[in-house]
């Protein structure tokens, strides 16, 4: 019988930390959204990830509400159930023993060495992160691996991720045979979308964010106390557009292309005050934001359908896994 060849496949996630926001958008779910029908999708809801820095009791008996709060902003996006797998990580334990031969083939150093290790002690002031947060990318190499994942849709903190998961899969497959593809990073159109607050990264833990859940004066409120450029004191002094966070945003979210060259003309030779460019960007965001509010809507009135799709996309990614281990262990000649 005919058999269709397989599509090559996605995996990317996200962690269940708190919604997700604009820098999430342009960084990742655009493109997962884009390349639902090319490729087999896998999103990954990667609650494990979330231990290596939020362990207490109080964040992991709130975690399954921060995981259903993902789901929904998935299909506010546009993810689509019945074309793409949305999966809990917990609920697919064979992954933990993926992660666990995999940790053998990276030696420390080479784990101290991934960049967002550094920026994550500084963000969540840790001092001494456990062996958990330092073996973090390899968790991620487990995730993509256990579905033979060809692309990882990434922001561009998460290139090396995907980076020591090409390293994982090659040493594996040179020291025990052919089992895995060796994956790539797809970065977004804005690689890391700066924040409202002029910081280089939009970051939960910065609170410097505008959230795709935020509602119409929230977002006009945070866009119209953004921070632009620091050197221009009055609207009549030319300003700078590039670099700008405000014509950044312009450019990422408004979908009137002659407003904002008009206002960038303007701006640079001081003929616009901040206050109508940050109006007309209130207004692009909004519009932006309207269909995925209203999607949002849609399914915030069916709770039972979240969980449904957890369901039933776990129990998918699950298949896939136990194969993948099975595979891994029989080549290691273990089982
Ligand atoms: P936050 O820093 O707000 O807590 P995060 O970095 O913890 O967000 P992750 O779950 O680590 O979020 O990342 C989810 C995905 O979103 C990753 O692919 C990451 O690269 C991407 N991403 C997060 N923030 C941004 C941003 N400001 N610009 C572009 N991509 C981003
Ligand atoms: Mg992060």
């Amino acid at each position: 019988m005919y058999k269709a060849p397989q599509k090559p496949r996605i995996l990317t996630g996200d962690r269940p930390t708190g919604p997700l926001h604009l820098g999430h958008y342009v960084g990742t779910l655009a493109n997962r959204v884009k390349l639902q029908d090319q490729y087999d999708c896998f999103f990954i809801i990667a609650d494990l990830h979330t231990l290596t820095t939020q362990n207490s009791k109080e964040q992991t008996t709130t975690l399954n509400d921060r995981v259903r709060g993902l789901v929904l902003d998935y299909l506010s996006v546009g993810i689509d159930p019945a074309k793409s797998v949305i999966y809990q990580q917990s609920q697919v334990p064979e992954v933990t023993y993926l992660y666990l031969l995999f940790n053998m083939l990276v030696s420390v150093p080479r784990a101290q060495r991934i960049p967002t290790l550094k920026d994550v002690l500084k963000a969540a002031h840790i001092e001494n992160p456990s062996v958990g947060l330092l073996s973090y990318p390899i968790l991620q190499s487990a995730d993509i691996l256990m579905v033979k994942g060809n692309l990882v849709p990434v922001g561009k903190d998460q290139e090396s991720h995907v980076e020591i998961t090409r390293e994982i899969a090659s040493t594996f497959n040179k020291m025990y045979g052919q089992i895995f593809p060796e994956p790539k990073a797809l970065i977004g159109d804005i690689g890391t979308l700066v924040g409202t607050d002029g910081n280089s990264k939009m970051s939960k833990s910065l609170n410097n964010c505008i959230y795709l859940s935020d509602d119409e004066a929230t977002v006009t409120k945070k866009v119209m106390g953004m921070y632009t450029d620091p050197t221009r004191l009055r609207p009549t002094d030319p300003g700078h557009v590039e670099g700008n966070p405000v014509f950044i945003y312009h450019d990422a979210f408004n979908d009137n292309k002659a407003e904002v060259e008009d206002l960038k003309s303007r701006y640079l030779v001081g003929q616009v005050g901040d206050v109508e460019v940050k109006q007309k960007l209130a207004l692009a965001i909004n519009k932006f934001l309207t269909p995925i509010r209203e999607k949002r809507k849609l399914y915030e009135s069916k709770p039972e359908l979240i969980d449904q799709i957890i369901q039933e996309g776990s129990a998918k990614a699950k298949a896939e896994a136990a194969k993948t281990l099975a595979e891994a262990l029989q080549a290691m000649g273990i089982k």
